[in-house]
């Protein structure tokens, strides 16, 4: 990055010298880094995206590496993907490409599938509102209209996700002073900062993800309308907010996101419910520190290659108000049981209007749920079933991870951890000494 600030900085500096000398140069243009002031190579581009970008070019449309790849290898980081953008319509990129797919109704897509990967590619959007593509609240809910590399650029969320790379000139493109917001870890939102938020109130989450991920800092003018704008992220549906919900919280940045989003007054919308508890003082253990080893945890799994379960991170964010509505259904005279089935349902159905957590993950956070008070019972044989059974280890995980956070679960853990590993003798052997345990305890 330091070359390439560099670059532009003599660049501008020249500018100024012969702008005194002559009044008719344009400074408007975007700013062009060649080959030697930056550090992107070809070959850092994924093969299947460079066929992609050159078979475009070589049909006489214009195509650009975009998006978050151009900023990730600016960074010096490995890009998740590469999004192309370009002059073709969908349907021309079709025509094109045999192993494509044309998606999205608000915004459509050309999907060129390979074997192991996937190239997006857009056609150059206008951002022009009209009242076909709006809703009364400025929303944008169709955005088709198709317009130049310049109108593209500004349409898009922040600066430094509007980079371009050039890969027949091997020229980074700048035309809204991504590469200066770059330098300096700065998330600026392109144009005004409301506006662009009504247009699609995702664009918030968005800016506290790339603030996480990147270690950047929101700039003054985006973060200011955060708290106001909020509350228009009611209007997305709950589909997309799961989607969201996925990128938020499984790209290795969850414990900072969470932060984040507390300190933006964001992981409400999200969580209605587990905001509630945060607050709640009857709740034996701070919610807040819980959610703090969950998303840690989250996150050295991401870090070590790991695999991470939206089923599991779900179970354990929605614990706390199901713990709450357990003791809410107990002390309206219902059983055990039929409270935690009755916390159950309530908890997942008010959540899934918030988020579109699909049916079958009901189910699997339901057993996660009802396991943990078997595992902590440990009643008579029922041990040596339950660790045989294809759900134990989820249940299993969650306990740990419970007891990460809460110190009175730290001997039941720890008799879990042995009696997972030990042999079946030692497994009856730790039964009957557990029963024994169990029985002085009553009598004192
Ligand atoms: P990631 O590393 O998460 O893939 P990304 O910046 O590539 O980050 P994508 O969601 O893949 O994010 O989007 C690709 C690009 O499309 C973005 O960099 C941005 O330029 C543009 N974009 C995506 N979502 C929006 C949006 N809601 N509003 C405006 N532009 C957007
Ligand atoms: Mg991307």
């Amino acid at each position: 990055m330091r070359g390439v600030i560099q670059y532009i900085k003599q660049r501008l500096k020249n500018n100024n010298k012969s702008a005194n000398a002559s009044a008719s140069l344009d400074l408007s243009g975007p700013v062009v880094i060649p080959r030697s002031s930056h550090c992107i190579s070809r070959k850092q581009i994924s093969a299947n995206c460079r066929k992609v970008l050159y078979r475009l070019s070589k049909a006489g449309y214009e195509a650009y590496l975009v998006g978050g790849s151009v900023r990730d290898l600016l960074l010096g980081h490995e890009p998740k993907d590469f999004d192309v953008a370009t002059s073709a319509t969908p349907e021309e990129v079709r025509k094109l490409f045999r192993n494509c797919r044309l998606i999205g109704k608000r915004f459509r897509l050309a999907h060129v599938y390979f074997r192991h990967e996937v190239i997006e590619v857009a056609t150059f959007r206008a951002n022009v509102p009209c009242k076909q593509s709006m809703s009364q609240d400025g929303l944008v809910i169709r955005d088709n209209v198709y317009g130049s590399i310049e109108e593209d650029v500004i349409r898009r969320d922040f600066t430094i996700n509007a980079l371009l790379y050039d890969i027949n000139r091997f020229t980074v493109i700048d035309y809204t002073e991504g590469l200066e917001d770059l330098d300096h870890g700065l998330i600026r939102l392109i144009g005004d900062p409301v506006t662009r938020y009504r247009e699609d109130p995702v664009r918030i989450l968005r800016a506290v993800r790339f603030a996480a991920k990147l270690g950047f800092h929101l700039e003054e003018a985006t973060a200011a309308p955060i708290r106001e704008c909020a509350i228009l992220l009611e209007q997305i549906p709950a589909a997309r907010l799961f989607e969201e919900f996925n990128k938020l919280f499984f790209a290795g940045y969850a414990a900072v996101t969470f932060s984040l989003l507390l300190q933006y007054n964001l992981f409400g919308l999200l969580f209605p419910a587990t905001q509630a508890c945060l607050g709640d003082t009857t709740l034996h253990l701070p919610v807040d520190t819980f959610l703090q080893t969950v998303f840690q945890s989250t996150d050295d799994r991401v870090d070590d290659g790991k695999p991470v379960s939206v089923v599991f991170l779900l179970a354990a964010i929605l614990w706390h108000p199901y713990l709450q509505q357990q003791y809410h259904f107990q002390a309206g005279g219902f059983r055990s049981m039929v409270a935690k089935d009755k916390a159950c349902d309530a908890v997942l159905s008010q959540e899934t209007h918030t988020l579109a957590i699909p049916r079958k993950m009901h189910h699997h956070i339901r057993d996660i749920w009802n396991s943990q008070s078997f595992l902590e019972e440990r009643r008579g044989k029922r041990p040596l079933r339950m660790v045989r059974h294809p759900r134990f280890r989820a249940g299993y995980d969650f306990l740990l991870l419970r007891a990460e956070a809460d110190p009175n679960l730290k001997e039941t853990a720890q008799w879990w951890k042995t009696f997972y590993h030990a042999k079946h003798e030692q497994r009856i052997q730790m039964i009957t000494d557990f029963q024994k345990h169990k029985r002085r305890k009553s009598k004192n």
